[in-house]
């Protein structure tokens, strides 16, 4: 007789699958190798001495770092238009069949809807149980709310804070007024400059689990140094970002190993490791 097992999808382990892509099982060198082709299709880097010095460049190390003002203020530099336009995928902590994205262009999973931060009007009474949006577009929800001008009757399940390098972070203490304004468990992320997730929060709240097979991170003069393996449209290697955090290796009780991120937040001296990195 034939036992066929029926197992039934758990939404948790199949959003694990979803993320893993190839890619993932790239060695290191292929990866550095994949990232370093995408960097070269882009204005920046075609010009031939930075072109040059890429192709010299034996590992990660031997790349110098570059301040991350310098990307974002000359973007179209660092874009690679041979790279799928695709966006960036929106991971959410848990599903939701009512989710609304305020203030940022990601690839949506089904049950999400997105407006731009200026209509945020639109979520008035609407049936939103969860929200991800940009730490800008959350201070602008919870003054709306606290000013009696907006209200959200739904809101139920999360917010998740969809932080970055052109986003920018919640600063100290902003978790605490986000909890007694909207009331709701706070889930924070880091999105790469391509929407792709390098960090998220778990259930257990302790941090952001840093995805140490999608990108790189060093600490270079107490500021953190990215580079995104995922990041092809707008590949980015070693860029000084002038966040600094503490690392926290223990299993975290969620049962997931990967190491987590704590207590993110802008360097005091931002500009001044900036220039230095600038300079090296
Ligand atoms: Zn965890």
């Amino acid at each position: 007789m034939n036992v066929v097992l029926r197992v039934r999808g758990n939404p948790w382990w199949i959003r694990r699958i979803e993320t893993v892509s190839p890619a993932v099982e790239l060695s290191p060198e292929e990866k550095f190798r994949r990232l370093v082709n995408a960097a070269l299709a882009t204005p920046y880097f075609t010009q031939r001495e930075r072109a040059e010095s890429l192709l010299a460049a034996q590992s990660l190390k031997d790349i110098p770092v570059m301040p991350v003002r310098q990307v974002l203020d000359h973007k179209s530099h660092f874009l690679n238009p041979k790279a799928d336009k695709a966006r960036g995928m929106l991971r959410l902590p848990f599903a939701s069949s009512a989710c609304v994205v305020v203030g940022k262009k990601l690839r949506l999973p089904k049950g999400s809807t997105a407006i731009e931060e200026n209509a945020i009007y639109k979520l008035h009474l609407s049936p939103t149980r969860m929200l991800a949006a940009t730490p800008s577009a959350i201070r602008r929800i919870c003054a709306l709310v606290e000013a009696r001008a907006l209200a959200l009757p739904n809101l139920c399940e999360a917010v998740v804070v969809l932080q970055g390098l052109e986003e920018g972070l919640l600063y100290a203490g902003e978790r605490d007024m986000l909890w007694r304004c909207l009331g709701v468990p706070i889930f924070e992320q880091w999105l790469g400059l391509d929407g792709e997730l390098l960090a998220s929060e778990c259930g257990v709240h302790q941090g952001m689990h840093f995805r140490g097979n999608r990108a790189e991170l060093e600490e270079i003069d107490g500021g953190l140094v990215l580079t995104s393996w995922f990041g092809l449209r707008t590949p980015v290697l070693r860029v000084a970002t002038g966040f600094k955090a503490e690392a926290d290796h223990r299993v975290c009780p969620c049962g997931d190993d990967q190491p987590i991120i704590l207590n993110l937040a802008m360097v005091q001296n931002a500009a001044k490791v900036l220039q230095q990195a600038a300079m090296a």
